[in-house]
């Protein structure tokens, strides 16, 4: 090698670990690895921790778990009923503060590089280590490499003709900007009508001239039904910590609901109608759990509570035809139900206006707006809520490879696999958390299961002086056969036909594969439990 391109190699860092990503995942998992001793090198993209919640800025973002349960359990540390969230529904301002406070108190900071994304993470199977490389120039090698870099973080680009023409500004709402967008007196559009678009639209229409909803498919919008938390609520939470808790540890997603009992079509259709009426007052995931136990498993369940949403549509929209236009006629829960506050109720103001992209969709955007295929529309700000690339796009767009040279991307080309969602053979010492085959709901409480989990067997590989854990063929192959069924069991895969995330059939090309484990947070952690209990079986520590 020449002395010059000797100057030109970069040095590598040695570090035990790296974490990628500060929100919720990134910091637990730091934290528990900085305590079992190792040497710990955050990176994350954003230009502070927060993830989701440093990233999602826009007007009405908001949790869709209420706040008594939407935190860390690390309570020795952070002593949980010094905080507070003033709302059931906190919003993206406070969620970011409480994980800004989670971060000093757990002094998290000085381990994280901020304004840095990495590039690839090639495992190196001479040294049994990763190669991280970075865009600031940093090349690392670490012995951990774990993903926390989020579920929706990745975000999609919809790739209209003519999109640099546009005039005004154009945002994908996930990089709202830190100085807010001032819509007073401005004509706005929104292209999307997922949860992001749902939580928008009534916030903009405040201040805006005009708000131009673009929609290819409706979607289920459950009210929110938010409120400031009073002493009373405070007090429910301190002294009712364990029992919250606990229903967490019991439940189907990671929210301390209890199952209802009941079978939809048991009832009588009077009885029906009262339990839905209650469930839609209660709103949210609550609807989903406690109305009925066969909503996303049988057909004529799924029907009835359908029909019973779309009526409320028809009886909160006043224009008949915008009504039918908002009502989803796909089956209720295969795409993820958005939680709105007020959301139909804003279509009935004079400055809100829907564009059925179904009928007529978008052909490009114009120097002045967005043009249709029977229309011109003019706008000075087009909001993306056009969605995310889940669970897998954060991790993908790492480059990372692992034995023989095996892209991820390449490993999945034709459908998901993992071994409880954590693990992937063919890639030693790599783990995610909150990526493909994952259990959903009440992401904290996942992201904390699953950091504690992989803690544990990092602590195990330390003690025992193991160079590689790996997991093997065979488990990943029975884990990712079990997620299938249990997604088969369901009516979840009907949603492929209108592009839900949760099989990865809102992204182009993409082979279709069940990203989330239907069969719930309890049996997920009692399945990680069980293989932990037996010395992580399926997974080689050597
Ligand atoms: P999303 O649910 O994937 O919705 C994206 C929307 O954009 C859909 O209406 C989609 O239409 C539309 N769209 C996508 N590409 C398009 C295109 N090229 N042209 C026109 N329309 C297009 O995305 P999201 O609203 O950002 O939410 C993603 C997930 O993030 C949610 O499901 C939820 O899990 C999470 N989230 C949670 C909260 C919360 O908890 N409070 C808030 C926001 C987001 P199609 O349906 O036809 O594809």
């Amino acid at each position: 090698m020449t002395s010059a391109a000797k100057e030109s190699t970069p040095t590598s860092e040695e570090v035990d670990a790296i974490v990628v990503g500060a929100g919720f995942s990134g910091l637990y998992m730091t934290h528990r690895l900085k305590k079992l001793g190792l040497d710990v090198l955050g990176i994350e993209s954003g230009t502070d921790v927060g993830g989701t919640w440093f990233w999602n800025k826009y007007p009405g973002a908001r949790t869709d778990s209420e706040g008594i349960f939407y935190a860390f359990t690390i309570d020795e540390e952070l002593s949980p009923n010094d905080w507070d969230y003033s709302e059931k529904y906190p919003p993206q301002g406070e969620v970011y503060a409480y994980l800004r406070r989670v971060a000093d108190r757990l002094e998290l900071r000085p381990a994280y590089s901020f304004s840095t994304t990495v590039t690839s993470a090639r495992f190196d199977e001479t040294t049994a280590r990763w190669k991280i490389t970075t865009d600031t120039g940093r090349n690392i090698n670490a012995k951990y490499f774990v993903s926390a870099a989020g579920i929706l973080s990745a975000p999609v680009d919809p790739g209209y003709p003519g999109a640099d023409s546009f005039r005004g500004q154009c945002v994908h709402a996930s990089r709202w900007p830190e100085e807010g967008i001032d819509v007073t007196g401005k004509r706005v559009a929104i292209i999307g009508t997922g949860s992001t678009g749902v939580q928008l639209l009534p916030e903009l229409a405040k201040t805006a001239a005009h708000v131009t909803v673009f929609q290819r498919t409706p979607n289920y919008v459950l009210p929110s039904p938010n409120k400031q938390y009073d002493d009373e609520d405070r007090d429910y939470r301190h002294t009712e910590l364990s029992t919250i808790r606990d229903g967490i540890r019991n439940s189907s997603l990671g929210m301390p609901y209890t199952p209802s009992g009941r079978m939809t079509m048991d009832h009588t259709p009077e009885e029906r109608i009262a339990i839905f009426e209650e469930g839609w007052a209660n709103g949210g995931f609550r609807f989903l759990v406690e109305t009925f136990d066969d909503l996303w498993v049988n057909v004529a369940a799924n029907d009835e509570a359908a029909e019973f949403i779309r009526n409320k549509i028809r009886g909160i929209v006043d224009d008949p035809k915008v009504a039918e236009q908002l009502c989803p006629k796909y089956p209720y829960g295969v795409k993820r139900p958005a939680q709105g506050i007020e959301f139909y109720e804003a279509f009935n103001r004079d400055n809100v206006s829907l564009v059925d992209i179904s009928e007529t969709p978008i052909a490009e955007f114009t120097p002045d707006g967005i043009r249709t295929t029977t229309e011109d529309l003019d706008f000075d700000v087009i909001v993306l809520a056009v969605g995310y690339d889940a669970a897998t796009g954060s991790v993908i767009r790492m480059n990372v490879t692992g034995r023989d040279g095996v892209r991820l991307e390449d490993k999945w080309a034709d459908g998901l696999k993992t071994f409880l969602a954590m693990t992937v053979n063919g890639f030693p010492n790599f783990f995610m958390i909150l990526g493909p085959q994952a259990p959903t709901g009440n992401m904290p409480s996942v992201s904390e299961g699953q950091g504690a989990w992989i803690a544990d067997i990092i602590a195990k590989a330390e003690r025992e002086n193991a160079d590689v854990i790996e997991a093997s063929t065979a488990a990943e192959g029975e884990w990712t056969e079990h997620v299938n069924a249990a997604a088969a069991m369901t009516l979840v895969p009907e949603g492929a036909k209108v592009n839900s995330w949760f099989l990865g059939s809102n992204i182009e090309g993409r082979a279709e594969s069940i990203v989330i484990y239907m069969g719930g947070y309890q049996p997920f952690f009692a399945k990680a439990t069980e293989v932990a209990d037996q010395d992580f079986e399926g997974i080689s520590i050597s």
